[in-house]
């Protein structure tokens, strides 16, 4: 039987900044501003462990750390082992690399046509709009890029980007993606969807984003405004605990949703974040009750410095199992390899086909009973 949740169970992040005025610490501007950037800044608030420690020593060189105050307010600063802990803190274990691991591990620079410009599937493009987020994620796909801290140095200077979107005409889906979009300012979120949209082939417009989650203070009555004025924009999320699932995040969601934005979440699979069923279903449940859909569920991409996180496959394939018809159909995931070198999205699902004879098809349902249905049409 897995848990049912409440709203009354819903996470607060508050707490250690209690005395912070609302109004600051309801604006973006003073996240952004009072982040963790740098080992001292735990000091009084949590006690590292070595492992964190060492981890935190070399972030800059490959990702940088940074933390909102109130995402850091979701940790269990008892638990060494804390899920939102584990997702944000750097640890020692990030400076080993395994022989599969890569710098680029979906292969995105084979398909940069410009710079800062993903062009691998035929009919859309995916736009990397800033290097910057509001936290970091130590499993990124996009360590490489993401903070600049490799020297990377992508710009947010867009006129190669849109004038090669312009000229290609059989491209009519742009995500928007990084880095975070959303820590861009409004202006310029404004103008970069408008040139989008200016363009006659662009149906569209889809925007990747964590900054909900990190940073729900963001999702603003200006921000809104702009999104709407475009709309519709699919935006997916990223959470991957059900412990992201805040009351402000469901608040900052009832925004978006009232402004025609078309609500997903991505999550990542990870040992132990969320490498269980209870998890994933309560994680799916809150999702649902805040009108997002949980869309993909990514197995842990070929990352260097990432096999801490990874899960088995078969694991995955085993959880998927356990959600699909145990609960609610839009309560299911996709689970999916983003598959090494650039093969794009892989649909990864357990096998409900057991024979396919010459006149039927044998099929297992969600409890492993045998149905079977005719192979061909009717006259
Ligand atoms: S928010 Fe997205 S782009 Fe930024 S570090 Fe996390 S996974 Fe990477």
């Amino acid at each position: 039987m897995f848990p049912r949740d409440h709203l009354k169970n819903w996470y607060k992040g508050q707490g250690l900044w209690s005395d912070t005025p609302d109004y600051e610490w309801n604006t973006w501007q003073w996240q952004m501003r009072n982040r963790f950037n740098k080992k001292e800044d735990f000091d009084g608030y949590l006690k590292l462990t070595p492992d964190e420690e060492e981890g935190c020593g070399f972030a800059d060189q490959k990702l940088l750390m940074s933390i909102t105050p109130y995402f850091f307010n979701l940790i269990d600063r008892d638990d060494p082992d804390c899920p939102i802990r584990k997702q944000v803190i750097p640890r020692k274990s990030e400076k080993i690399v395994s022989p599969e691991e890569l710098l680029d591990p979906v292969g995105e620079e084979n398909n940069m046509v410009v710079e800062g410009l993903v062009h691998r599937y035929p009919d859309r493009v995916l736009f990397l709009a800033t290097p910057y987020c509001a936290s970091y994620c130590r499993y990124c796909t996009r360590s490489r890029l993401v903070s600049n801290a490799q020297d990377y140095n992508l710009h947010s200077e867009y006129d190669a980007r849109i004038k090669y979107i312009s000229e290609h005409p059989e491209i009519r889906d742009v995500l928007l993606s990084g880095g975070d979009p959303l820590v861009l300012s409004n202006r310029k979120i404004a103008e970069l969807i408008s040139r989008l949209r200016a363009i006659p082939h662009i149906e569209f417009i889809r925007i990747g984003t964590r900054v909900p989650v990190f940073m729900p203070q963001r999702i603003n009555t200006e921000l809104c405004e702009i999104l709407k004025e475009h709309g519709p924009i699919f935006m997916s999320i990223h959470t991957n605990h059900p412990k992201e699932c805040t009351i402000e995040l469901k608040e900052a969601c009832a925004k978006l949703l009232s402004s025609c934005v078309v609500m997903g979440n991505q999550s990542v699979l990870m040992k132990g974040v969320n490498d269980n069923a209870d998890t994933l279903m309560s994680l799916s449940h809150r999702l649902l009750q805040m009108g997002v859909k949980p869309y993909y569920l990514y197995q842990c991409d070929l990352i260097t410095g990432s096999a801490h996180f990874r899960t088995d496959v078969q694991k995955g394939i085993e959880l998927i199992r356990q959600l699909r018809g145990f609960t609610t159909g839009y309560a299911v995931p996709q689970y999916v390899i983003d598959a090494p070198g650039g093969g794009g999205k892989i649909p990864i699902n357990p096998d409900y086909v057991k024979e396919i004879t010459g006149t039927e098809i044998i099929l297992l349902n969600y409890q492993g009973n045998e149905y079977r249905y005719p192979l061909h049409g009717g006259v």
